[in-house]
């Protein structure tokens, strides 16, 4: 079932406070006293994660409710009342010197719940990263840079062959030109380019348009810039794109729309008519896009990812974002990449130069070679991704759980209402200690928690004797 009807709309942290939240309990068992910010950054006590006590304390001397916070409605489209009372970001055990915009965790749900697998023993279907190595070619090429002493600092935009093969990439898939000279960026990953993306051209109190449920680091970026996330929903059961909504999005203060597709985490694959509707509305309303292609080849069942550059009037107002590591099971080397024409990626570069100067130079011409000699590998590894996939759905079914088939990406999506579960969050928390899984809870990516509550997200990126063991495992649950 969709949510309230129109944008989801939250204000910057800085409108907003709550007042201190100590947060004590941690899933592994240590006390923790830490911020909730992996969860929706409204998050409240209702839905921690934690396998041990949970002891949630607000301060009362918080700042304005997020209500009144939250700043005129768009037109056409007042601010849900159930997400204004919701508003409420989390900041809590502050050192006094702590920024007001700083309001995400030092740990994510994906790290936490890696560790979580690891401290039970558990077969981690959260995190999303292969079990399993890229390329050899490419690994090759990387020890033997190492050796030929491709150890300092990399030219600041990256070397240019790497350029040159994300130019070539790009011109091979897509159709699009971009000059590697000016108009190609190498970030350290895509958290890289898109956190350079989003400081580059977010002002306080601009909005950004972005799919709901969103990957974790799109919140902390924007709210880091001081802007204003406004989120249209990819809900369940269908996790379609609704038109009228997306329209309703837009506002005078819109700066960048913000696309995933193949789409963290519930694998959808906007279809040409939802990448057209973007396209008419970005250009209709004169914004920057960004999109995020992390898992442009990691698509199934003939389905095709289109990049929203190819659309007429976008590629001289669109980002481009990818990088190496899903597309060569590389999740480690965090080599990402920018491209659009030479002013935006001219902005961008002069904020990455001072988050990380540079970026890992032995991995660079590992990187070049798989881009330019990796297709068929690529093919490959997507099949055989699609069959995992498929042995995940198969078992996920047999222990009463029906998942969204998901037609890109690493991860489906299930609801767990028929085991019994209202909430995801509870279920995963409770499936390491009752069936030694681990999963991801929807609600985390998502400002509006209820569209998420009953969802679960679980990776297929795995070897096939661990997704067996998965299943095994939770045959305890049928
Ligand atoms: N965007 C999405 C949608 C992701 O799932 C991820 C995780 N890989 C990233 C960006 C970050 O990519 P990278 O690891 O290259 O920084
Ligand atoms: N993109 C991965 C996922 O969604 C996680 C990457 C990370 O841990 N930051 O699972």
């Amino acid at each position: 079932m969709r949510g309230a009807a129109g944008p989801r709309f939250i204000v910057p942290n800085d409108q907003l406070s709550a007042g201190p939240l100590v947060v004590e309990g941690h899933p592994l068992g240590e006390p923790a006293v830490r911020q909730a910010g992996w969860f929706p950054p409204q998050a409240s006590s209702d839905h921690q994660l934690s396998a041990g006590p949970l002891v949630v304390r607000r301060d009362s001397h918080g700042g304005p409710a997020a209500g009144e916070a939250a700043g005129p409605p768009l037109d056409g489209a007042p601010a849900s009342p159930s997400r204004a009372a919701r508003g409420t970001r989390v900041r809590c055990m502050a050192s006094p010197w702590r920024a007001r915009r700083l309001t995400s965790s030092t740990t994510t749900i994906f790290a936490e719940m890696s560790a979580l697998a690891v401290a039970t023993g558990s077969v981690n279907l959260g995190q999303g990263f292969p079990d399993h190595d890229g390329p050899g070619f490419m690994l090759e090429a990387a020890r033997q840079a190492i050796s030929d002493g491709v150890n300092q600092y990399p030219p600041g935009r990256g070397i240019a062959p790497l350029r040159q093969a994300i130019a070539a990439h790009a011109r091979r898939h897509q159709g699009l030109d971009y000059d590697p000279d000016t108009e190609v960026l190498v970030t350290t990953g895509a958290t890289e380019a898109l956190a350079a993306t989003i400081q580059a051209y977010v002002d306080p109190g601009d909005e950004v348009i972005a799919l709901e449920p969103f990957y974790d680091s799109y919140a902390a970026s924007i709210d880091l810039a001081g802007g204003v996330r406004v989120g249209v929903g990819l809900f369940g059961p269908d996790f379609r794109l609704d038109h009228a909504e997306l329209a309703a999005a837009f506002s005078p203060r819109t700066k960048l729309v913000l696309i995933n597709s193949p789409h963290n985490p519930t694998g959808v694959v906007l279809g040409e008519d939802d990448l057209a509707a973007i396209a008419r509305l970005a250009v209709a309303h004169d914004v920057l896009v960004v999109t995020d292609e992390v898992y442009e080849h990691l698509v199934f069942d003939g389905a095709v990812h289109r990049s929203l550059a190819t659309f007429p009037g976008l590629r001289e107002r669109t980002v481009r974002i990818s990088s190496a590591g899903k597309t060569f099971s590389a999740t480690g080397w965090k080599i990402g990449w920018a491209m659009g024409p030479a002013a935006l990626i001219d902005e961008v570069t002069a904020v990455k130069q001072f988050l990380t100067y540079v970026s890992g130079a032995p991995f660079q011409p590992a990187v070049a070679r798989a881009l330019d000699e990796g297709d068929a590998w690529v093919a490959g590894a997507t099949r055989d991704l699609q069959d995992r996939r498929d042995q995940l759905a198969e078992g996920l079914t047999s222990v009463g759980l029906s998942p969204v088939t998901p037609q890109g990406t690493f991860f489906m999506t299930t609801d767990v209402r028929p085991l019994g579960y209202e909430d995801g969050v509870a279920f995963c928390r409770d499936l390491p200690h009752r069936a030694g899984v681990v999963a991801i809870p929807h609600q985390v990516f998502y400002d509006d928690v209820e569209a998420g509550r009953p969802y679960v997200r679980w990776a297929f990126c795995k070897r096939r004797e661990v997704l067996d063991e998965a299943v095994r495992r939770l045959a305890v649950l049928r």
